[in-house]
């Protein structure tokens, strides 16, 4: 709990120094975020003989690393708004999950090499390497996102779902915000139906890349949990055996806590200095979220 409300308050310091050119502070923002996450991931996951200083600079250099690749994953988005092209979105999901792979090892304190994983809707492909496996697991929390949108929607677009590799749904009107054309509350999205082309189109759907990525960017705090589950699975045959199929992504109601809580939500003039909105439309159009 204690390290929960260090990195909100660390989140919430950080997005709060103004900066007329966005870009250093989203690279410190994605640099810190991997390093802060991975490093507290690595004290709490430090070996028996290990001196939790030195488990903590180890992680947090790692995840600094880790961190500038999830920057650089989540900048390639704009080259779906530049190109009016979809298919950029498996490329930017790329090199976003494995950014975001080295800050979960290095969180977990294993090698950062050790795993890796690609998300398809609330299905995370987790490789392993040495021996190598690959494993599909259920994530929960982003499935209940996604179970929101389809209660949202009328329909849902296969075509655009595997052109960009994310579920897109649509509906005549976004009822839970009336005044958006476009919505992510998971690892997918909700338009309207007046949008399905044309470079409004293509702007909206590099944002909205961004912001599904923002719900996965904490993923270093899902390590935070391993001792328990560690604990449970030795106790619990049941446990172990869920646990190899189903992943807890907690950073999915982490980034709820940031947008909701920190970003104090997403209505009205609050919207336009909201970090989380600034950075999604500053990556993939060099716009900030509101004109002035
Ligand atoms: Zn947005």
């Amino acid at each position: 709990m204690k390290q929960l409300c260090f990195i909100l308050i660390f989140s919430f310091i950080l997005q709060q120094t103004r900066s007329q050119n966005l870009e250093p502070k989203i690279i410190a923002y994605n640099t810190l975020v991997g390093g802060v996450t991975a490093g507290i991931g690595a004290i709490i996951n430090k070996k028996k003989d290990q001196k939790w200083h030195k488990a903590f600079a180890k992680g947090f250099v790692v995840g600094l690393g880790g961190g500038a690749i999830v920057y650089s994953g989540k900048k390639l988005n704009y080259l779906i708004a530049e190109r009016q092209n979809l298919s950029y979105a498996w490329v930017s999901r790329a090199v976003f999950s494995a950014g975001n792979s080295i800050v979960e090892n290095a969180a977990a304190n294993r090698d950062f090499w050790s795993q890796w994983h690609y998300d398809v809707g609330f299905i995370r492909l987790e490789f392993k390497t040495g021996p190598f496996t690959l494993t599909p697991r259920f994530m929960p929390s982003t499935f209940g996102g996604l179970l929101f949108m389809t209660l949202n929607s009328t329909s849902f677009d296969y075509k655009t779902s595997l052109r960009s590799g994310t579920f897109t749904f649509y509906t005549d009107k976004i009822r839970y915000e009336p005044r958006l054309v476009g919505s992510t509350a998971s690892n997918g999205f909700l338009f309207t139906d007046t949008l399905h082309s044309g470079k409004i189109f293509y702007d909206v759907y590099a944002h909205e890349m961004i912001h599904a990525f923002q719900f996965q960017e904490f993923s270093g705090i899902n390590h935070f949990f391993d001792p328990l589950s560690n604990k449970l699975q030795e106790k619990y045959p049941f446990y172990k055996k869920l646990n190899k199929w189903i992943y807890i992504d907690a950073s999915y109601e982490a980034m709820l806590v940031n947008y909701f809580i920190i970003n104090q939500g997403p209505k009205g003039k609050l919207y336009c200095r909201n970090y989380l909105e600034n950075e999604a439309e500053f990556l993939s159009v060099r716009r900030c979220a509101c004109i002035p």
